[in-house]
């Protein structure tokens, strides 16, 4: 195994570097780096910054219009863009629904939907979880029933993250009863401007509006919009699962707080406390570990070797390390990390907070975002038991 990095793969780092600084607004970074809030237009703004690059589907093959990387080249592309403090690409479209069309929708259905994503105008949501079906997913609920050339579809799905902002939706519906609940699940793709579409907010503690609850009723979809074939959802849904928990580990997002967390400390002065350095030291590296573990994924990948199915594993250390950091960095602050305070969180860290003081309220915000990491895209514990099964056999 050979982590190192070839001249060309360094030539390659060189030239993502370059075309981000050029092309990455100030703006946009300067709120990455101080953990302020994004906006759709933040988030949008950049999707179609890439997306005219064509590097919005940077995982994706040439054949569909992706640049057509090594899962090295990737590598870098992610690690150059965290680093320069571009925001996450809303990962949806791109790199959860893309992938399942790419291997499984038809030609019609590649060419219809595909475009939109890979130029960041469309966004999508994803329509799996329901209220009693979370780590259960096989036993969704939501009905689609085939009426001529179209399905309608009753039920809720709910955590729909972002889903204000859908354009469309990629659900999990239950097309039969009949045997395992694995066996009569579709995947359906759904325009949420549908009639019967209802997005309701969940506020969360922080007041900000992150997530949804997502109602159908009688919402009609046409046929052509079922993805590969009636009942066969579950196996399409797995597929895009695997993507969902590798892009959930976010190695470099990691080394990017990780330097945030160092520079908050050093100005709280808790930075000369030797206990508190152990805990940055130790989190500096499990982070290493992890991105040793990326690496090696990736160098298996290149050789062709046969790499472990690691995706849960890569999912429950990138959530735990994110956790770490967010609650180091809300320590650091003491208790001006603690106000809830609308004004002071839309400071920022580094903003001058009416009163005087640094305004340090993100951060205990973000400690309590975090908190879902752990949670979505597949509970850890849950993660937990499928790598007993599939890793440690
Ligand atoms: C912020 C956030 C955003 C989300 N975004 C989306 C989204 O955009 N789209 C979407 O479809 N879903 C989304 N989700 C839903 C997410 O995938 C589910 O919350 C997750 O799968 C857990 O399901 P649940 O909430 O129903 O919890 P449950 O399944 O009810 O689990 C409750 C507890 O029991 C534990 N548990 C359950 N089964 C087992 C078991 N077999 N062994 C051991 N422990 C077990 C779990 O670990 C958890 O601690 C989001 C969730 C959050 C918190």
């Amino acid at each position: 195994m050979d982590l190192s990095f070839t001249p060309e793969e360094q030539q390659f780092r060189e030239e993502i570097r370059a075309w981000v600084r050029e092309n990455l607004p100030q703006e946009i970074s300067h709120k990455v780096h101080n953990a302020l809030e994004l906006t759709r237009d933040d988030l949008q703004g950049w999707a179609k910054i890439l997306g005219k690059k064509g590097w919005l589907g940077y995982g994706w093959p040439k054949e569909f219009g992706g640049p057509g990387w090594t899962a090295i080249q990737r590598h870098l592309f992610e690690e150059e863009t965290a680093l320069a403090g571009a925001p996450r690409i809303i990962p949806f479209g791109p790199v959860m629904v893309a992938p399942v069309i790419m291997a499984f929708g038809n030609a019609e259905q590649q060419k219809r939907f595909l475009p939109g994503i890979a130029s960041g105008e469309v966004w999508w949501s994803q329509g799996y979880s329901e209220p009693g079906s979370g780590s259960d997913l096989a036993s969704v609920k939501t009905k689609a029933e085939r009426h001529g050339d179209k399905y309608i579809v009753n039920g809720q799905k709910t955590w729909t993250t972002l889903g204000q902002h859908g354009d469309w939706m990629f659900n999990l519906v239950r097309t039969s009863n009949e045997g395992k609940p694995q066996t009569g699940i579709s995947f359906l793709l759904l325009d949420m401007k549908s009639p019967g579409v209802t997005v309701r907010p969940i506020k969360l503690l922080d007041g900000s509006h992150e997530v949804n609850e997502v109602f159908f009723d009688n919402v009609e979809v046409p046929a052509e919009n079922l993805i590969g074939e009636e009942n066969k959802g579950w196996t399409y849904a797995k597929h895009l699962l695997s993507h969902e928990r590798t892009n959930i580990a976010d190695v470099n997002r990691a080394k990017r707080e990780l330097e945030r967390l160092k520079r908050i400390a050093k100005s709280e002065g808790v930075y000369d406390d030797q206990r508190f350095r152990d805990e940055i030291a130790k989190l500096e590296v499990d982070i290493v570990a992890l991105e040793m573990m990326v690496l090696r994924v990736l160098s298996a990948a290149t050789s062709g070797k046969n790499s472990l199915d690691v995706a849960g594993l890569l999912k429950i250390r990138g959530s735990e390390i994110q956790q770490r950091y967010s609650e180091l960095m809300m320590l650091a602050g003491g208790a001006y990390s603690l106000p809830l305070i609308r004004e002071a969180m839309e400071a920022g860290w580094q903003g001058n907070f009416p009163g005087g003081n640094p305004a340090l309220a993100p951060l205990a915000s973000t400690f309590f975002n975090m908190r879902k990491t752990t949670i979505y895209g597949g509970s850890n514990e849950v993660q937990r038991n499928i790598v007993a099964q599939t890793v440690l056999g």
